[in-house]
Formats: C-alpha cells, sequence, structure tokens
C-alpha cells in the first residue's frame, strides 16, 4: 500500500503527463474520501487503503481521457453545496455563481415571482431558492432529462420551486403568470468559439446547452422579443453573457424602448458576464 503523499504525487504527475489540471488529485482525495488539505498533510505518511487507491486511480484514468471529473462522480459543486449532475446538464461554472450573488444583491424576498429559463443542474435558481424565504420560483428546461437532474437537487436540497419543460420564455407564458424577475444563463456559445474550448468540454457536456445562433446571441434576441408576455412592467432581467457579447447586446436593447438602464456586469476576470436591465416603467 502507498502513503497518502506518495498517491498525491502520482495522481499529480499523471494528470499532468495528460494535460490535465493537477488540482484534480486533491479535489478527488476531497470530494471521493473526504480528505481536506490539512487532513491529508495530518495523515501523509499513513498508509491508503488499497481498494480505495484503486478506485482514484479508475477515476483518474477517466479524466486523463478528457470526461469531467464532475461527470465522473456524479457532482459539482456549486455557490455552497453539491448538485448532482449527468451529461444531459452543463456542470455549473464559478463565474455563474457571480450572477448569484449579483441577483441575491439587487433582488428583495417579500413575495417576488422569478424565472430562470434553461435551469440545467437548477444550480442558479435553488441556490437562490434556498436563499430567499418568500420569493416563488419557477424553472424551465427544454431537456426533460436536465429537468429531472433539477427536480433531484431540488428534493436533496429541501427546496420548494415549480418545474416547467419547454422552450425558453413558453412554459411562462402558458403558466399565465407575470413574473418579477427573470434569470437566463441560456446556451450562448458561438460556433466559431469551438477552438477555445477545452476537449473535455467539447467532448462531454450537452451541445445543445453550449451552443447558439447568431454568434452566440440568438436566444438572448428571442427572449428579449417576447418579454412582454411573460414580464411585469418594472421587471428585471438578468442574463448570464460571454466574453464579448456585453457591446453587441447592448447594441441591440438600444432599439427596444421597454428596456430601460441596460448594463453590463463584468465577472471577476473583468470579462463581460452579466447583462441587466428593466422592463418598462414601475408603476409603484
Ligand atoms: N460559460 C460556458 C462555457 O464555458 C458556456 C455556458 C453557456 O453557454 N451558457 O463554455
Amino acid at each position: 500500500m502507498k502513503r497518502y503523499k506518495e498517491v498525491l504525487k502520482e495522481a499529480e504527475a499523471s494528470l499532468s503527463i495528460s494535460g490535465q489540471e493537477t488540482r484534480i488529485a486533491s479535489i478527488l482525495l476531497e470530494e471521493m474520501f473526504g480528505l481536506t488539505l490539512s487532513q491529508l498533510m495530518i495523515h501523509e505518511n499513513d498508509a491508503m487503503p488499497q481498494a480505495d487507491y484503486d478506485y482514484l486511480m479508475e477515476v483518474i484514468d477517466r479524466v486523463n481521457e478528457n470526461e469531467p471529473y464532475q461527470y465522473v462522480l456524479g457532482e459539482a459543486y456549486f455557490y455552497d453545496t453539491y448538485f448532482k449532475v449527468t451529461s444531459d446538464t452543463l456542470i455549473p461554472r464559478p463565474e455563474t455563481e457571480e450572477l448569484v450573488y449579483y441577483v441575491l444583491k439587487n433582488e428583495s424576498d417579500h413575495g417576488l415571482q422569478v424565472a430562470d429559463i434553461g435551469t440545467g443542474t437548477g444550480a442558479i435558481s435553488l441556490t437562490l431558492a434556498r436563499t430567499w424565504k418568500n420569493n416563488k420560483v419557477t424553472v424551465t428546461d427544454i431537456s426533460s432529462e436536465a429537468l429531472s437532474v433539477a427536480k433531484e437537487n431540488g428534493v436533496n436540497l429541501g427546496v420548494e420551486v415549480t418545474y416547467k419543460q419547454g422552450d425558453l420564455l413558453t412554459p411562462l407564458k402558458e403558466s399565465g403568470c407575470q413574473f418579477d424577475v427573470l434569470i437566463s444563463n441560456p446556451p450562448y456559445v458561438s460556433e466559431d468559439e469551438t477552438h477555445l474550448m477545452t476537449p473535455s468540454v467539447l467532448e462531454y457536456e450537452p451541445h445543445q446547452a453550449l451552443f447558439a445562433d447568431d454568434d452566440g446571441l440568438a436566444l438572448y434576441k428571442k427572449m428579449i422579443l417576447t418579454l412582454d408576455d411573460v414580464l411585469t412592467k418594472g421587471g428585471r432581467v438578468y442574463f448570464e453573457i460571454g466574453y464579448a457579447q456585453g457591446a453587441p447586446l447592448l447594441e441591440f436593447v438600444k432599439d427596444i424602448k421597454q428596456i430601460s438602464n441596460p448594463v453590463i456586469i463584468k465577472d471577476i476576470n473583468e470579462q463581460d458576464r452579466i447583462l441587466h436591465f428593466t422592463w418598462g416603467e414601475d408603476d409603484d
């Protein structure tokens, strides 16, 4: 049997040879065996049980073949907890946590109707719904497989939201409800950005959740053009956007008279990340 410190070195070396990030080794030791970095330091000279070692190396072999470790383990950490992920859902990204913070900072919790379009794992809206007590959250996805994953996450986290299958704003329109807040992290990658993406994203993540036409802007435009059907006057919209989409989206919304105060918020890496605006005038 090998000692933990040797196992960590071996795992990092194996990942590095395959061009994977070496930090995945310590993430796996923590997620698979509950060993945080400080516990690893305490136990570095202890022997790792053979079965644990074999399991770790099996996972590392799959990661070396570009499979995201979150799909191998079936879960991904987002914001402050774990979400089930499958190949039907994107793996929630750290930059999307910034969208959650931004919405929480801007919105109150006094019984608003909130919708999340294209929820995937439910990471955004279930995190919001865990924080809020009074707002009512509806989540949608065009993929019924993704929606089942979101439901499972909702049950696991003990959060109550309404689930609706369908394309973009259609399920909201059918519900006949008017929403105060609309949030979406839709597919927004342009086909010509494929060369910027890692093999693990391209080979394993659902393309339906990643790519959109019109330089990745197609679904924002479609949603914006049907907002009147579903948003209250004074309703707020929050879209996660791609790093170069701020300017073209501001250009698009500038001609839409119901849209006021459009702003682009940059993420921690100084990339465009959120488009936020208000719909029409607030009557209050
Ligand atoms: N940010 C994602 C990426 O890295 C794209 C997510 C999306 O299209 N909504 O590829």
